[in-house]
């Protein structure tokens, strides 16, 4: 393999990306767990405002976790908020960045990529990074149909130019994402064309993997307002979702969810709109009702619950699905969900009509 035509073509073509003009351990770690299983593209915005508001682990650490889920909100996979708040608290204990990758491991969240990253980039460690990119470049450049994340790594650090690392490690994950993609690879612009056996059939490797059925399952969530305020409730700090406001419901009859979650005597429920989200374990089909209720709502399942005014949503820690019900229902939120067509009522419904 290349690798110094690798590194000349990184160094020609990287994209200019906040956390490569300025280097730092807690700007790659931040922007590291922010990258995984999320585009570029989405990400930015949001390591600009973490950059703003947690310029270091300390201020990060100084925070509750409830602040960073509201910045994480609408990035999905919140485990990785949980975790970057929880490697913050453990940074500001030890009272610098560990400096090998046994230290990188130790904290909250680290697995072997993530320390091969901030390591490298960030550190100037000769350490080798996998992920799906550098997977697809070396199946491809040796014809592997079927390659194992444990050769992948070997061949990752066969081929790791001491010194280097930080660029060739980005080099690779760069490849990946601009040149030779999943489909159409660009096979006349690869610096690594000389030698890959992956050629002209690139798209052959690595084989498809065999996706399982996700399981399906249907849910309700209700829109009960007081006045224009709405009631939210935020999940319990540990598990999906945890920590995170959404409206009230779950699966099963909605009454009855109402009454064991929140002590309430549903009186009238009126279907509103309905609103798809496929979790990487479940596809949940959601139920948006407009409901009528008596009792005063008890957080039973639930940490808090609170009636909150149209305007203040956006600013709360929302799950992508809470986000999803809450547009669907009308009210000012993002969101990239689409909705059935029933949601005509919706903009009713958040009006108070
Ligand atoms: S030559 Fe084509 S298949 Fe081989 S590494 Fe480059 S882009 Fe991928």
């Amino acid at each position: 393999m290349d690798v110094p035509a690798l590194l000349r073509w990184y160094r020609a073509n990287r994209r200019d990306l906040p956390w490569r003009r300025e280097v730092s351990p807690w700007r790659t770690l931040v922007s590291e767990l922010m990258c995984q299983q999320t585009r570029i593209d989405t990400v930015l915005p949001y390591f600009e405002r973490f950059m703003v508001e947690f310029p270091s682990p300390e201020r990060m650490a100084e925070a509750p976790v409830e602040r960073v889920l509201e910045l994480w909100s609408g990035l999905g996979y919140y485990s990785r908020a949980r975790n970057l708040h929880a490697a913050a608290v453990a940074l500001s204990r030890l009272g610098a960045f560990p400096r090998d990758e046994q230290g990188l491991r130790s904290l909250p969240g680290v697995g072997p990529y993530t320390a091969g990253a901030v390591g490298a980039i960030a550190l100037g460690l000769d350490l080798p990074v996998v992920d799906g990119n550098v997977e697809r470049v070396f199946a491809r450049f040796h014809a592997v149909e079927r390659p194992t994340r444990a050769w992948t790594w070997g061949e990752a650090a066969r081929h790791l130019p001491p010194g280097e690392a930080g660029d060739y490690d980005q080099a690779l994950m760069e490849l990946g994402a601009l040149v030779c993609t999943p489909r159409s690879p660009r096979c006349l612009l690869c610096p690594l064309r000389d030698g890959c056996k992956g050629t002209p059939d690139a798209e052959r490797f690595p084989a498809a993997k065999e996706r399982k059925a996700v399981p399906r399952a249907a849910a309700g969530a209700a829109v009960w307002r007081r006045g224009e305020a709405v009631l939210l409730a935020r999940r319990p700090g540990t598990g999906l979702l945890g920590g995170l406001w959404e409206l009230p419901g779950g699966e099963g009859v909605l009454g009855e969810v109402l009454s064991t979650r929140l002590g309430l005597r549903l009186v009238r429920a009126e279907t509103v709109a309905t609103v798809s989200h496929t979790f990487t374990h479940l596809h949940v089909e959601t139920t948006v009702f407009r409901v009528e209720c008596e009792g005063e709502p008890d957080a039973r399942h639930y940490d808090e619950v609170r009636f909150v005014e149209p305007g203040a949503i956006e600013g709360m820690a929302l799950s992508n699905l809470a986000r999803k019900t809450l547009a669907a229902a009308g009210f000012p939120v993002k969101s990239s969900g689409r909705a059935s067509a029933r949601d005509a009522r919706a903009k009713e419904l958040a009006a108070g009509r």
